[in-house]
């Protein structure tokens, strides 16, 4: 029997399983499919600055903690595994689109707003004119006046990191138990004492849940409702060796995301579709065309491939991280929406640190759920 059992081993069901057996306590994750196949590996990587010594919100204090442990984290992972994440400063540029005609870049966010908040929370900001954004990018459509440089932005090669992560929860004896769904959980009185799966109840000291867009099925079995549902978020990769581009470029919720290697991700669009996870010929076209307006030597780029990930969304605005009301031993880690890689190494402290009962490194506020029918 597991001191610890994690359900759901996506990047931050992984992430917390690294940090616990780091301690010395077993562990044991319970996947439904693959490890690592879901929202962790569609996503784009973006890791977004800020130092949480001056953030001015919860949020941004998350992502300060979480954006200052990411180098160490990764050269971590690598000297335990030899696997390279990808993990690399590029820098990235926020776009100002009202300024332009071309209609695949029209979106009405403030970005002027967006770049004194970043600012406020501790972000590197500069503002760029026509002149220094070309000499920074010198491929952008040239009807594009302004926007705003964050030379501190990071990437990370999802697929490769998680790669990294299933081999250093590997290295920590960490037992990966795949094709496990866990149908239901079983409580009595305050206590949980077994996750049951397709193959047989699994029993352990303490609980995890970090099921993603699919955490609400998994605790409505314990009565506990917390409101997190999917948004899908589809991708199209090209490849253009010439590499147009050096840094992140993001235009409201659309971006592209140069990798070393020439391939270019474009991302995303945000959906309420259930759990379908298909691609869709609109949404397709609709991502091409968005990046060809921005970057027109792209349309020359070949097609590589295209993918969708289900975001789980906290319908309250911040991921469920704690522990569940009315119950000694069952915690929860989820909803991070557009930001799970992001903040998956503070996820995996902070958890690692609640569930050891250890000094935490930030205060954590109380899970709120609401009461759900027990199935
Ligand atoms: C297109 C796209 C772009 C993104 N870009 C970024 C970005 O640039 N930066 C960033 O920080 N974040 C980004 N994200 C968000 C990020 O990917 C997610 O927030 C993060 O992956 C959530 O991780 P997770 O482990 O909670 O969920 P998941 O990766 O979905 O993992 C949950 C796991 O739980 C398993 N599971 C579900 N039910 C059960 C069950 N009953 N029993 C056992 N296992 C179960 C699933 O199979 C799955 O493997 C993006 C997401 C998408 C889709």
């Amino acid at each position: 029997m597991a001191d610890i059992v994690i359900i759901g081993g996506g990047v931050i069901g992984l992430s917390i399983a690294y940090e616990v057996a780091g301690q010395g306590a077993s562990v044991q994750i319970l996947e439904r499919g693959s490890f690592g196949q879901e929202a962790s590996w569609a996503g784009a990587g973006m890791i977004i600055p800020a130092d949480p010594q001056r953030a001015t919100t919860y949020e941004a204090q998350l992502r300060g903690e979480s954006f200052v442990r990411w180098p160490a984290w990764s050269r971590q992972l690598f000297d335990e595994t030899g696997i390279d994440n990808g993990f690399v400063n590029c820098g990235g540029i926020h776009l100002f689109p009202q300024t332009v005609t071309l209609p695949h870049l029209s979106v009405l966010s403030d970005l002027a707003g967006c770049a004194r908040q970043l600012r406020a929370d501790g972000a590197v900001v500069e503002e760029l004119n026509a002149d220094e954004l070309r000499r920074l990018e010198p491929s952008i459509n040239r009807e594009i006046a302004n926007g705003i440089y964050l030379p501190q932005m990071c990437q990370v090669r999802n697929p490769r990191h998680l790669k990294a992560l299933i081999a250093a929860c590997h290295a920590r004896g960490v037992v990966m138990t795949s094709g496990a769904a866990v149908m239901s959980i079983e409580r009595q009185g305050s206590r949980v004492t077994a996750a049951h799966t397709v193959t047989g109840a699994i029993r352990a000291d303490q609980f995890v849940v970090c099921g993603g867009a699919w955490t609400q099925s998994i605790l409505a079995a314990v009565g506990c409702s917390v409101e997190i549902e999917p948004v899908r978020g589809q991708i199209v990769l090209l490849e253009d060796l010439k590499k147009p581009l050096r840094r992140i470029i993001e235009v409201g919720v659309r971006y592209l995301v140069p990798r070393a290697d020439g391939k270019i991700l474009i991302g995303s669009t945000e959906e309420w579709t259930g759990f379908d996870k298909g691609n869709t010929a609109e949404s397709v076209a609709d991502l091409i065309r968005f990046a060809t307006d921005l970057v027109p030597a792209l349309k020359s780029a070949r097609v590589d491939r295209f993918w969708s990930g289900l975001r789980p969304h906290a319908k309250r605005g911040s991921p469920y991280l704690g522990q569940v009301p009315e119950t000694d031993n069952l915690f929860v880690a989820a909803g991070h929406f557009r930001s799970g890689l992001m903040l998956s190494p503070i996820t995996g402290l902070l958890m690692r640190q609640l569930v050891l009962r250890q000094e935490l490194v930030m205060p954590m506020p109380v899970v709120s759920c609401s009461k759900a029918a027990a199935t």
